[in-house]
């Protein structure tokens, strides 16, 4: 039989995601890191960025994923995530909105304004479009 990843993705919230895989690219801090059997056990940070998972080769399905960490072990591949949501899942009006408003703070010049926060609401913005659009 086929030799396959088994896949997990939790956050605080809930269990996003169990499901058997070829190959996954994760978000990893440093660049996107493509995982396929047999992979030496590991364990990576994860960045903004959308996690794919499917057939080697082939068109994959999509997740927005909002940092966390990964852990590869025994061709089992465990995410924890800060956020997550499958690419139909994501509302991109709602993300739509999200950007405008981050972008909007981002050009104020204002005092109160904590530029750090909006910058990552800006790229979970942008990556959970990203996602939705493929
Ligand atoms: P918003 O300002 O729209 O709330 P945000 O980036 O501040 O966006 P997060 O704090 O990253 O939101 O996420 C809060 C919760 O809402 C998480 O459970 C996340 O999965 C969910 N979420 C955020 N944006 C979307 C979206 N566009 N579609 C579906 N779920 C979303």
């Amino acid at each position: 039989m086929e030799r396959l990843l088994e896949l997990e993705v939790i956050t605080a919230e809930r269990r996003v995601l169990h499901e058997r895989a070829e190959s996954i690219i994760l978000p990893a801090a440093n660049g996107y890191l493509g995982i396929l059997p047999g992979h030496a056990p590991m364990i990576a940070g994860l960045t903004v960025g959308v996690l794919q998972f499917g057939p080697y080769g082939n068109e994959k399905r999509r997740m927005a994923i909002s940092g966390g960490f990964a852990e590869v072990a025994h061709d089992r591949v465990t995410v924890l995530a800060d956020t997550a949501e499958l690419a139909e899942e994501i509302d991109l009006e709602r993300a739509l909105r999200a950007r405008a408003r981050a972008e909007e703070r981002l050009r104020s010049r204002r005092p109160d304004i904590d530029y750090h926060r909006a910058e990552m609401a800006l790229r979970r913005a942008l990556n959970r479009i990203k996602a939705a659009q493929g």
